[in-house]
C-alpha cells in the first residue's frame, strides 16, 4: 500500500518514537500482505499521495507516523543501490512486497480505502 495508508494506521501509536517503530512497521507488514493498491505508480498518484501524507502529518503533527514508512524507505534504497532490474523481477528484499499474482487494485478502490483507513485513524485519535 502507499504512505498515506500507513501514515493514517501508525497516527495509532499516538506520535511515540518506540510504538510507531513496532506498530508502524508491524501494520505496514499487514497492510502490505493484504492490500494490493492500485499500479504502476505514475505522476498524478505521486503527486496526490505526497499532497494527502503531508497534509497528514501537518495537520497531526504525528511526526514520528514515518517510521511507519520504514520497509518502503529500506525497499528503496535497496531498488537504489542493486539497480532496477531487481524492482522489474520482483525480486525485492521483504515478502510482503512481492507480487503473489493476486488482483491488482484499481485506482478508486485503492483511493477508497486509504481514505476510510485516514477516517478511522482520525476518529480513533480524537
Ligand atoms: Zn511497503
Amino acid at each position: 500500500m502507499y504512505p498515506i495508508a500507513h501514515l493514517a494506521v501508525t497516527n495509532l501509536a499516538h506520535n511515540n518514537p518506540i510504538a510507531s517503530l513496532i506498530w508502524g512497521n508491524i501494520s505496514h507488514w499487514i497492510i502490505d500482505e493484504t492490500c494490493s493498491e492500485y499500479r504502476p505508480m505514475n505522476v498524478l498518484m505521486i503527486i496526490y499521495e505526497a499532497i494527502i501524507a503531508i497534509s497528514f502529518l501537518l495537520y497531526t503533527k504525528c511526526w514520528w507516523c514515518v517510521l511507519g514508512l520504514l520497509p518502503d524507505v529500506i525497499e528503496a534504497g535497496y531498488v537504489a543501490i542493486k539497480g532496477i532490474e531487481v524492482w522489474n523481477s520482483g525480486e525485492l528484499l521483504f515478502w510482503f512486497h512481492k507480487y503473489h499474482g493476486e488482483a491488482i487494485w484499481s485506482f478508486k478502490k485503492t483511493v477508497m480505502v486509504e481514505v476510510i483507513l485516514l477516517i478511522i485513524a482520525m476518529l480513533i485519535r480524537r
